[in-house]
């Protein structure tokens, strides 16, 4: 090997491939998809081959991905004819306006300036930004308000609060509508959001606060959301003692962090 790199652009050097044919086997014991040549044990040829480099023929033992909603899973799916095409090719703009936050962090663009691959560098602390439930007066609904605020126009609503510049154009309404009711049966967090929007329309409509419980430990160095496994809690008007805890508290017309 270190013969032919050595040899490799010299006159006379002449590139070779070696054919290994298909990816046709299958460790029995991770399901991995593998050449025959990646085979354990070699030079043995035995029918039904043993792998290593995928799980230590058995040894290691990993969980599968968890599998995504259906409807997700056909979106992202390359032989999903144009509707799936449509969607991956906007997939970060159909991302940002189902967004709860916007992100807060110091980008650094100068470092952009410069030949090469595109680099996303930022410095200080990345914070996320969360409004209050409503939209200031006069203002339109976004982020997490999107889930709360004039709902019968939700679908505009979100294809309008793309910046302009951005391919808001390019969106499918109905992947929107498809994407807004997926995450109201399987996110937690939006299922909160929309209990607040009941809470608000209803005929008693009183103050609402949602407080999104956060179980780090206080010695946690990280500020991590908390999971969508973990409980989201809606509680009207009084939220009592404070747990202690680092809690993210949306009020209906601002913002607390409660440290
Ligand atoms: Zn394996």
């Amino acid at each position: 090997m270190i013969r032919e790199l050595l040899d490799f652009g010299k006159p006379g050097f002449e590139q070779t491939y070696m054919d290994l044919g298909c990816p046709d086997f299958l460790c029995q014991k991770c399901g991995s998809t593998m050449w025959y040549e990646e085979r354990a044990n070699k030079p043995s040829r035995p029918e039904t081959p043993e792998f290593s480099i995928c799980c230590l023929q058995g040894k290691v033992v990993l969980d599968f991905l968890k599998q995504p909603p259906e409807y997700l899973k056909e979106l992202l799916d390359y032989r999903g004819g144009m509707r799936s095409i449509k969607f991956r090719e906007n997939i970060r703009a159909y991302n940002s306006i189902f967004a709860f936050t916007s992100m807060g962090a110091k980008i650094d663009r100068a470092v952009n300036f410069r030949p090469g691959s595109y680099v996303y560098k930022i410095s200080g602390q990345n914070y996320h930004r969360i409004g209050g439930l409503i939209p200031s007066d006069g203002k339109p609904p976004k982020f997490a308000q999107l889930y709360v605020y004039d709902t019968e126009n939700e679908i505009h609503n979100r294809l309008s609060s793309l910046k302009s510049g951005d391919s808001a154009k390019n969106l499918d309404a109905t992947i929107v509508q498809g994407i807004k009711d997926m995450l109201d049966v399987y996110n937690r967090v939006a299922r909160v959001f929309r209990m607040a929007r009941d809470r608000l329309s209803a005929p008693d409509n009183k103050e609402v606060h949602i407080k999104l419980i956060g179980t780090r430990s206080d010695s946690s160095r990280q500020y991590t959301m908390p999971t969508t496994s973990e409980i989201a809690a809606l509680i009207v008007r009084d939220f009592g003692q404070s747990s202690g805890r680092r809690d993210i508290v949306v009020e209906q017309r601002e913002m607390v962090y409660k440290e």
